[in-house]
């Protein structure tokens, strides 16, 4: 059992007010909070040993640069890549998303097929677009039943040997949905597809084994699993990451430079040009051995009795309709009351201190899907409590009377 309070405690902006309020904080899904450690070691990067990495002999330079490669491998046993060259740091899932998007450009050829869900986040349809205009490849789309889940007969039946590659979110930021990810990489490596995996919103509730998987492309951001903004993981297999051609050119990613021609370096730092955000992936590694120290297992269970409690309370409310009931979901409730628009509960509910989302919540074909302009994004992180649900739970009910 997780001693909630003591793990409060180590979230500094919890215990701060907002509109006079305490601040109830539900909005986990757009960014997480930040542990005191993970503050605390990016001020100390900052004091101690900022200079920069692969370059200089000189100690200080050795100092972060070693902490930065010891932090990539931390973040390898996390996912369970079988190297450390397999892991690219990046600034987030939706860098890591068009890194691969760009290296398929060099791949496909006209008529070829790019399968993505409609349950994807707009940072998981615009860069397979635009490859799709370069290149003249076709996007197809796995459509989802009323509960929000992705039809895997379609998904089979639109498979083919056209299809190229397949980019499917782990867990849906907008409704929560868990996706049969491992079923659907073994069922695209079948037709010879390669498959990339939007891991954003699950790696705040899971330890993702990219080798259990067997995916070819895992990508994800720090700052939604209290790490800092401006940070991410690409994992890619060896074989696929030496088949791409780097993303951007500069400084850090080459062998050799004359005007002539120039030689890449070897993986990672192919991919990875200029100087990166060394203090971000640093204190990114601090933040998962944050989150590992309390478990991945005691931050489930809390957040399944979040989820349950929110489902139930809401539930009370007439006219309240809860978007994505699939057996499988993460700690996230998306909702709407029938007659009230989602920005009019959410402004209200903000006036009392609680942060949700509302709107589309990049991802507007589900929006379109169900016919409404946007859901009231409720997302828990382990450190929610019911308590802090029930108070969400009466300024929804005062909003409602308000507004009706
Ligand atoms: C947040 C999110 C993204 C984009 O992440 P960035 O950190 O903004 O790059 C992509 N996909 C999903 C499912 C997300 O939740």
């Amino acid at each position: 059992m997780l001693d909630i309070q003591k793990i409060r405690a180590d979230f500094p902006i919890l215990s701060e007010k907002v509109n006079g309020k305490p601040l109830i904080y539900f909005d986990n899904g757009a960014t997480s909070q930040k542990p005191q450690v993970v503050i605390d070691a990016e001020a100390k990067y900052y004091q101690e040993i900022n200079a920069n990495i692969h370059r200089g002999v000189h100690t200080l330079s050795q100092l972060a640069t070693d902490a930065y490669e010891i932090s990539r491998v931390k973040l390898q046993h996390h996912i369970n890549a079988k190297f450390s060259h397999e892991v690219l740091f990046t600034s987030g899932t939706t860098h890591g998303i068009n890194l691969v998007a760009n290296g398929f450009a060099s791949i496909l050829k006209s008529g070829d097929e790019i399968l993505v869900s409609s349950l994807e986040h707009h940072s998981n349809i615009v860069p397979w677009q635009m490859l799709c205009e370069k290149t003249g490849a076709v996007l197809k789309v796995i459509p989802i039943n009323e509960e929000g889940e992705l039809i895997i007969s379609e998904y089979e039946s639109l498979l083919s040997e056209k299809t190229k590659i397949v980019t499917v979110n782990h867990i849906s930021n907008a409704l929560g949905v868990i996706n049969p990810v491992k079923e659907m990489i073994a069922k695209a490596h079948a037709v010879g597809a390669a498959v990339l995996i939007d891991g954003a919103q699950a790696v705040p509730h899971l330890k993702p084994d990219v080798q259990d998987l067997d995916c070819d492309f895992y990508a994800f951001s720090g700052h939604k699993m209290c790490g800092p903004t401006g940070t991410g993981i690409l994992f890619g297999k060896e074989e696929w990451l030496n088949k791409l051609p780097p993303y951007q050119g500069g400084g850090e990613m080459i062998k050799e430079v004359t005007f002539e021609k120039t030689t890449y370096a070897d993986l990672p730092h192919k991919f990875e040009a200029g100087t990166p955000n060394i203090a971000g992936g640093i204190v990114l590694g601090t933040a998962v051995d944050y989150l590992n120290n309390i478990g991945f297992g005691n931050i489930q269970l809390q957040e399944k009795k979040l989820l349950e409690h929110a489902t139930k309370r809401l539930l009370e409310i007439e006219g309240l309709r809860i978007y994505g009931n699939g057996k499988n979901k993460a700690s996230v409730v998306s909702f709407n009351i029938d007659g009230i628009h989602p920005y009019d509960i959410g402004s209200i509910i903000d006036k009392l201190g609680i942060a949700v989302r509302t709107g589309h919540h990049c991802a507007q074909p589900i929006m379109n899907f169900f016919c409404i302009p946007g859901t009231i994004r409720a997302s828990f992180s382990f450190y929610n409590t019911k308590e802090e649900i029930d108070e969400m739970v009466e300024a929804v009910k005062k909003a409602k009377n308000m507004l009706s």
